[in-house]
């Protein structure tokens, strides 16, 4: 393809992109494609002989699209959501014409120079506490996705414990024998309904996890007390508590951890590397409203958001700001002669190679730049709120028919998680004075197994109606189990 050719392809394929959003709504959310569909519509081979652009794009129709999910449908209410914009793909457009690893300042200063420009307009966007700019001693980087900003954040935690409390010790053999034991005992800690992405990075980090618990009682959040509790409970165990993701918005229920109460409790446990994993719902923080989130965040040492989740940035875009950079660079900071370069030993410029795992990094903060432009601060607090309205309206709809439904934790973020009530047993249903009274219902048995078994039929209730609507492949729902319950 030359660039005349890529002149009209482009144009083409920007033609029937802006059509598929156009009929997004339209379509049925799921594919109906059964498992396998698509090889048996291609070559089992590649092409010996190049194949015109025509037919490729063709083939986007006929292969590509049957096996879709409309991820950007207004029908799509399964995980969390995955938004893009024009202005994003535009950037991402760019990025890929571009193209280049960019690791090291001289890579491309341009690369660089935008990433920790705009990380800092994304940190005063967020009202993060300024420890996270780059005018002192901390910064952001853009990663791929809130799993990967998690492992190097625990990584660099674990190495930040052993590097203090080898300090004072020689290099040699000793000395990595001393860390390999330290290593050996390291715990990290998560909220129970923390995402999975946690104990993900502490097995690639090879440290225990375990979970802080974070029962209904406190709304699914983890508070300074437990989290004391679990960290006591490992050390009398001869375990070292080194890291803990705290959670602003959990994958579940959308709940936040007691972020002041653990920002007080750092203090007795200096070594902690708090990392917050706001990955949904920091998004929210754009709104004043709920800024009030941030202040706590001073006492930790990193923060993260997907940009890709729900601030208009197409996948993947994680911002990672932390309150001490060099804690990343004594960690990732290694340097054979073939990366050896005037500017980087000059100390004048940031190379992000040692701040992260990967040696490349793409140009993403071109589409950050993009969307912050085209939409302003003002369109992007309007979007967020417009969604945050929609959940609290459906909350609303969900408690009007409180004869079906219950709540299980309210409109938060934008997300409602509720369950189905089920149909009472016969005997109950004669005692009781509503359509369906539910739990009250159960509980009119008097026998000791009620609450259980209300449970439990609710659980399955909730199941077959999840089900059938995924089934039926016009609304995409997601399904979770929390303590116990379905939802
Ligand atoms: N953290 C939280 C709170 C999440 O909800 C999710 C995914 O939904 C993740 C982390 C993982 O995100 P990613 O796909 O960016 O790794």
């Amino acid at each position: 393809m030359d660039s005349s050719q890529f002149r009209e392809a482009g144009k083409g394929a920007i033609d029937e992109i802006a059509d598929y959003y156009d009929t997004l709504a339209e379509r049925p959310v799921l594919p109906s494609v059964a498992p396998g569909y698509l090889r048996p519509l291609i070559p089992a081979s590649a092409p010996e002989e190049g194949e015109s652009w025509d037919k490729i794009q063709s083939d986007i129709d006929r292969v590509i699209m049957p096996g879709l999910t409309h991820w950007q449908s207004p029908k799509f209410m399964a995980f969390y959501p995955c938004n893009s914009s024009f202005p994003a793909m535009l950037g991402d457009m760019y990025s890929g014409a571009f193209n280049s690893a960019a690791f090291n300042w001289i890579c491309s200063p341009a690369v660089t120079e935008l990433e920790t420009v705009v990380m800092d307009w994304v940190a005063k966007l967020l009202a993060l506490p300024d420890v996270f700019l780059s005018d002192g001693e901390g910064g952001g980087i853009i990663q791929g996705t809130a799993s990967e900003v998690i492992v190097t954040a625990l990584v660099a935690a674990r190495e930040r414990v052993v590097r203090r409390r080898l300090r004072d010790m020689p290099e040699g053999e000793e000395k990595l024998d001393k860390a390999a034991d330290i290593r050996g005992k390291l715990v990290a800690l998560g909220s129970e309904h923390a995402h999975s992405s946690t104990q993900k990075a502490a097995i690639i980090a090879g440290t225990r996890f375990r979970s802080v618990s974070a029962p209904k009682d406190t709304n699914f959040s983890v508070t300074a007390a437990a989290l004391r509790k679990t960290i006591e409970e490992c050390r009398a165990k001869g375990l070292e508590p080194f890291y803990f993701t705290a959670t602003l918005g959990s994958t579940g229920t959308c709940a936040v951890d007691d972020l002041a109460g653990i920002a007080e409790l750092t203090k007795d446990y200096p070594d902690l590397w708090i990392h917050v994993d706001a990955a949904y719902a920091g998004s929210t923080l754009v709104c004043p409203e709920y800024q009030h989130l941030c202040p706590p965040l001073a006492a930790f040492d990193s923060f993260n958001f997907n940009l890709h989740k729900w601030l208009l940035v197409n996948f993947d875009c994680s911002a990672f700001f932390v309150k001490k950079r060099k804690d990343l660079m004594d960690t990732y900071s290694i340097t054979p002669s073939y990366l050896r370069n005037p500017h980087s030993e000059s100390g004048m410029v940031t190379d992000y190679r040692d701040w992260q795992i990967p040696l490349g990094r793409r140009f993403r903060s071109l589409k950050v730049w993009f969307v912050l432009r085209s939409y302003g601060v003002s369109g992007l607090r309007a979007f967020i709120r417009k969604h945050v309205k929609l959940g609290e309206y459906f909350n609303e709809l969900l408690e009007s028919r409180s004869d079906i439904f219950s709540v299980v934790t309210k409109s938060a973020f934008g997300l409602v998680t509720f369950c189905v009530k089920p149909t009472p047993p016969h005997s109950a249903v004669a005692n009781a004075n509503q359509p369906n009274p539910g739990h009250e219902a159960y509980l009119n048995d008097f026998t000791p197994t009620a609450e259980a078994q209300y449970q439990e039929d609710a659980n399955q209730k909730t199941k077959d109606v999840y089900e059938k609507i995924n089934s039926k492949g016009e609304f995409f729902l997601t399904s979770s189990v929390v303590c116990g319950q379905y939802i």
